[in-house]
């Protein structure tokens, strides 16, 4: 297992909003990375953070609860790379926060496949990678400046709008750390910037 270690990276600290779904697999799977991880329930925990994560689970309550707790204001004013992830990607969509140039339909795979798992080909990787869909949004309008990075059955299902990565399915379900990467790779991108 050593030598297929992934990639480590120290000196970077990501949020995961931990109001509600699966915010432990997400932090496990970044502290694997080398990531230092805070569990964000309050705005202020937002103030120096280099990156977040808003992970899946039920997106009417997530979007009640940001609202409860100033959370959604405060995402709004947050201007590090966000990774959504499923209920995540609902809650960033134009519809809700409009932080991400897309629209999703919610619970829109039909019942019979409401979850499952496909291989997806992910740009620039060599390996298919597994995706677990858990009655997953389905993009319905892309922006055109949004770059699509994964599709399934030539849909999107993760894509990256500048400093946003948002996926469809729940990279943090299975052992690929490969979307976890990306996404440290844009937090160092912009954190290279900002220096
Ligand atoms: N179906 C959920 C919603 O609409 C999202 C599912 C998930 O995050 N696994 O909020």
């Amino acid at each position: 297992m050593v030598e297929n270690a992934p990639p480590t990276l120290s000196g970077v600290t990501i949020g995961v909003l931990a109001v509600q779904g699966n915010f432990r697999e997400h932090a496990a799977m970044l502290r694997r990375l080398g990531a230092e991880v805070v569990e964000v329930r309050k705005p202020e925990q937002l103030a120096g953070l280099d990156g977040l994560v808003i992970p899946g689970g039920e997106s009417t309550t997530f979007i009640r609860l940001m609202r409860l707790y100033g959370l959604d204001e405060a995402v709004r004013r947050f201007e590090q790379p966000v990774f959504g992830t499923c209920a995540g990607m609902i809650v960033l969509d134009r519809d809700h926060l409009g932080l991400v140039d897309l629209v999703v339909d919610r619970n829109a795979y039909g019942r019979q496949v409401a979850s499952f798992e496909a291989d997806l080909d992910l740009a620039g990787g060599d390996e298919p990678l597994r995706g677990v869909f858990i009655r997953a949004p389905r993009v319905r309008e892309l922006g055109p400046d949004v770059e699509v990075l994964a599709k399934h059955d030539g849909e999107p299902v993760l894509v990256r709008d500048g400093r946003f990565l948002v996926a469809s399915f729940h990279p943090e379900l299975t052992d690929d750390t490969r979307v976890h990467e990306r996404f440290l790779e844009l937090v160092e991108e912009e954190t290279g910037v900002r220096a």
